[in-house]
């Protein structure tokens, strides 16, 4: 069978903000990209720089489903490498499903390669871990419903039951309606931390708790790309130790020793 060209879409995982926290192979493909749709809101417009020069650049902002569709079926039709960058990682909040299924029933090539999610960027710039023995087990990463609705079972009050530990997107807009549905389930002295732009160069912190955070957050001035992380893992929790590390634990590397 004679293939009727060689384009293909790849869907490139940006990172959280700083260009370092692009993956080589993000950078790769970005080198051999003959055009690219980029998420102009958040994605840092450096990491462009890695692109042949006097190629095609489109800013999704002002683009429509339909029109990103239409930009990348025009490039793979001349046989084309046509890279969508999205910020963090695509697969979490990243509206690519709707982009793959039409490039799918298309029988067009498309690809993804992950990228650092603000969810972990956000936990590095705070450095604490999510998991954590006798504390929790769990992330949960959610968001208030908005204009996009969320299933009533996945309510934050709903979710709050759990008191896993949980990154919040798009929602620290409506820290009065986030803090109200936590304290359905967690205590009020449970820890926040709420991370504006994690690892931008003008990232911005905010800690407290379920009680505090909300007055803080107005007080910092913060009504957008922020993660908002609940739980006790925020906590220090000095002497916690896992198994795996355990001079008495033994697994498939390692023989445990009896004290
Ligand atoms: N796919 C992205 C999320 C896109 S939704 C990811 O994996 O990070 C956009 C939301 O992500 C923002 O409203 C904010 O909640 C969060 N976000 C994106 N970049 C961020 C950053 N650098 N710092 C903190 N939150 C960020």
């Amino acid at each position: 069978m004679v293939e009727r060209n060689k384009g293909q879409v790849i869907f490139v995982g940006a990172g959280p903000g700083d260009p370092e926290l692009l993956t080589l192979k993000g950078k790769r493909v970005l080198e051999t990209a003959d055009r690219v749709i980029y998420a102009g809101s958040l994605v840092n417009p450096v990491i462009l720089n890695y692109c042949r020069e006097g190629i095609p650049l489109y800013d999704s902002a002002g683009l429509t489903l339909e029109d990103t569709l239409r930009i990348m079926i025009e490039g793979v039709e001349h046989g084309e490498t046509v890279v969508r960058l999205h910020t963090g990682d695509p697969s979490v909040y990243g509206a690519i499903q709707e982009q793959m299924e039409p490039l799918e029933q298309r029988g067009i090539s498309y690809s993804v390669i992950p990228g650092v999610s603000s969810v972990f960027a956000a936990a590095a710039s705070v450095k604490r871990e999510f998991t954590l023995p006798e504390v929790s087990q769990t992330v949960i990463l959610t968001r208030l419903a908005g204009r996009t609705p969320v299933p009533e079972k996945e309510s934050l009050a709903e979710l709050a039951k759990h008191q896993a530990s949980m990154a919040i997107f798009l929602s620290v807009q409506d820290m009065s309606r986030v803090v109200q549905e936590l304290l359905t389930g967690y205590a009020p002295e449970t820890p926040v931390a709420v991370v504006y732009r994690a690892s931008w160069e003008d990232e911005q912190k905010v800690i407290g708790t379920l009680a505090t955070i909300e007055e803080k957050v107005k007080q910092a001035g913060i009504r957008k790309q922020a993660q908002i992380l609940v739980g006790d893992f925020l906590n220090s929790h000095q002497g916690l130790r896992s198994k795996l590390y355990d001079p008495e634990f033994s697994h498939e590397y390692r023989l445990g020793q009896k004290s």
